[in-house]
């Protein structure tokens, strides 16, 4: 069946391809050649054949093939928002005759820009069209998926009985799994998630395809702000998030001076004790209309601000805070991390801004952790910027390494930073227990860390399995949703205190023996 659907839409494609032909100017400066060439090799018979056959093979590629064909996408030949807006309005006026429902989902693959810093566009690319690929073989061949910009696919759900919220999550879930395979870009193995909003038609807030779409978009909005890989359906009461660059630059300046952007917190473990070895602090901004909102959507806008250093204060002054407050309620937190940007570390008071914090709050060095990005160290020609690591180091904060494995850091430049930790990107942590590709990676990589003295945490650990596969391979702390989401600093507290209860009633996951 998926084997005819393809080779249907591959002659769909070629006529497609013939009829675009059939209109060029080429065509027409060719018509002489090929009447003389049948004379040439046909004599009379064959330019009489060539004048009967040739106008009526033209008409045929130049009539259209049933109606007219739609535009098309020119990367993935998918059809574009318009045409899926028509679909979902032919699908809601025929629900009264068949009984039949509609739904829209859109789709959106999570930090594509992200993908697109670390691959190249061309990769980028690359992988939105398999991306196609993916949701068309996994999709009935009456459902029609557009896509709308970048990494974004939007679907209108060919009418089936019940289009209701189980059916919807099922479907969603299997478009998740269809593309938490890997991808092969360049002979890499790329793993992707994606987050999905979808909108059921007794909660549209209209009947037509265009209040289809959009509400499956307020439905996405807010599925990212929870998160990569998250699912939410359309509710009416959701807000219509509307978070275009204008207002987020517009109002992010100020919402960072009114206290609406804070740390939140993501414990991180170890694998030896299952304690709570820090806290990372992850910039939220609570926005009192709009909801959470994650800090890719107002981190450019407050780097095109000059407001990155004045964010990084905040989130200092807050986290040393919260340590403190955590201390004082009695519970033994190590260190928090702190995610330091170019611009902060290219500042030459940097130093002394947090040695001031850190006396504020009398807290020894070594309870502040300093994340780098891999990027920032590899690309550093920049002497301020080192002299402020290696200033931090000598204070006595430590040193980690971010997103380890994407951005091009050698060991020497592990060396040339006094890295303590590198933080192991998710790009290398997913599926880890069912793939014995990434295994041999993480091993690897895990290896040369033992080799040169350095700690290990792997960022992104979703499931028990790969958490436990991380213990046996002997990385020393893992953070991920599996452990917890990040979570604003009211809810630490009670989160600490159950983990440590669980702690005491449960063994531990062991380390492999060395
Ligand atoms: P990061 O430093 O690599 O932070 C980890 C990101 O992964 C966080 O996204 C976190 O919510 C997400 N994450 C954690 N566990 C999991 C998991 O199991 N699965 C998945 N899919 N994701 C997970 P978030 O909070 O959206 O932060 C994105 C990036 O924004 C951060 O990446 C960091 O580079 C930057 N950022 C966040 N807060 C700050 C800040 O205060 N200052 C600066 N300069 N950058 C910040
Ligand atoms: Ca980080
Ligand atoms: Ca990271």
């Amino acid at each position: 069946m998926r084997m005819l659907k393809h080779v249907g839409k591959k002659i769909a494609a070629q006529l497609c391809r013939l009829q675009a032909k059939a209109n060029s100017p080429l065509v027409a400066a060719g018509v002489p050649a090929l009447c003389f060439a049948a004379y040439w090799f046909g004599g009379e018979n064959g330019l009489i054949m060539m004048c009967m056959f040739l106008p009526a093979v033209l008409l045929v590629l130049r009539a259209p093939i049933g109606k007219p064909m739609p535009a098309r996408d020119g990367l993935t030949q998918l059809m574009m928002r318009q045409d899926l807006i028509k679909v979902l309005d032919q699908n809601i006026a025929g629900q009264k005759a068949t009984g039949r429902e509609t739904a829209c989902l859109i789709l959106s693959i999570d930090d594509f820009k992200g993908f697109q810093r670390d691959y190249g566009p061309e990769a980028g690319a690359k992988l939105i069209k398999q991306v196609a690929q993916r949701l068309s073989d996994t999709l009935r061949e009456r459902d029609a998926i557009a896509r709308l910009e970048d990494a974004k696919f939007a679907i209108a759900l060919a009418p089936i009985l019940r289009a209701d919220l189980e059916n919807l999550i099922q479907l969603s879930a299997r478009l998740q799994s269809a593309l938490s395979e890997p991808f092969s870009i360049n002979a890499a193995k790329v793993y992707t998630s994606c987050s999905i909003g979808f909108c059921l038609p007794r909660r549209a807030p209209a009947r037509s395809g265009a209040a289809f779409l959009d509400a499956a978009e307020v439905a996405l909005v807010d599925a990212r702000h929870n998160g990569s890989g998250s699912i939410r359906a359309y509710t009416p009461t959701q807000a219509p998030v509307t978070l275009d660059k204008g207002t987020i630059l517009a109002e992010a300046g100020e919402a960072l001076e009114n206290g609406q952007i804070v740390p939140w917190f993501q414990p991180q473990v170890s694998t030896d004790t299952g304690t709570v070895s820090g806290m990372e602090a992850l910039a939220r901004w609570e926005h009192p209309s709009k909801g959470v909102i994650p800090p890719g959507a107002f981190l450019p806008a407050l780097e095109e601000l000059g407001q990155l250093d004045r964010l990084g204060e905040v989130i200092l002054y807050q986290s040393l805070m919260s340590l403190k407050a955590w201390e004082e309620a009695g519970f033994d937190i190590p260190a928090v991390s702190v995610n330091f940007s170019h611009s902060e570390l290219s500042n030459p008071k940097l130093i002394e801004k947090i040695r001031w914090e850190l006396d504020r709050f009398e807290l020894a060095p070594n309870r502040l952790s300093v994340e780098v990005l891999e990027s920032v160290v590899a690309a550093s020609d920049n002497d301020i910027v080192t002299r402020n690591i290696w200033a931090l180091k000598e204070l006595g904060c430590q040193i980690e390494l971010d997103d380890f494995g994407t951005g091009h850091a050698s060991i020497a430049n592990i060396r040339r930073f006094a890295v303590d930790r590198i933080k192991i990107d998710r790009s290398y942590v997913t599926r880890c227990d069912l793939d014995p590709e990434q295994q041999n990676l993480l091993a690897g990589i895990l290896v040369m860390a033992e080799r040169i003295g350095i700690e290990t945490l792997a960022e992104g650990v979703e499931t028990v399995g790969e958490h436990a596969l991380l213990a046996q391979l002997g990385c020393g702390h893992v953070q991920g949703f599996s452990i917890s989401r990040p979570i604003p600093f009211e809810k630490s507290l009670e989160w600490i205190d159950t983990h440590h209860k669980k702690l005491a009633q449960t063994p531990s996951i062991g380390r492999r023996a060395s």
